[in-house]
């Protein structure tokens, strides 16, 4: 699958805090699962070769945002 626009966030807001749900992925790896975590919300955390972070990504609810995703 490829991988669509994702809205990144900063590495520092991801916070692993109770209830909520974070799915590692590696660059450029999409899935089916991937992108409904990501509907539902879910952060996505992308980790290079060596399982580094290296970026994150959250759906935005904004007006803004909501117009131009599903
Ligand atoms: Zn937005």
């Amino acid at each position: 699958m490829t991988r669509p626009q994702l809205n990144p966030i900063p590495l520092s807001a991801v916070t692993f805090d109770r209830g909520t749900i974070t799915i590692t992925m590696s660059q450029g790896q999409w899935s089916a699962l991937h992108a409904e975590a990501y509907r539902r919300g879910h952060t996505l955390l992308e980790l290079d070769a060596d399982e580094r972070p290296v970026a994150a990504y959250r759906r935005c609810d904004c007006d803004l945002c909501r117009s131009t995703l599903n």
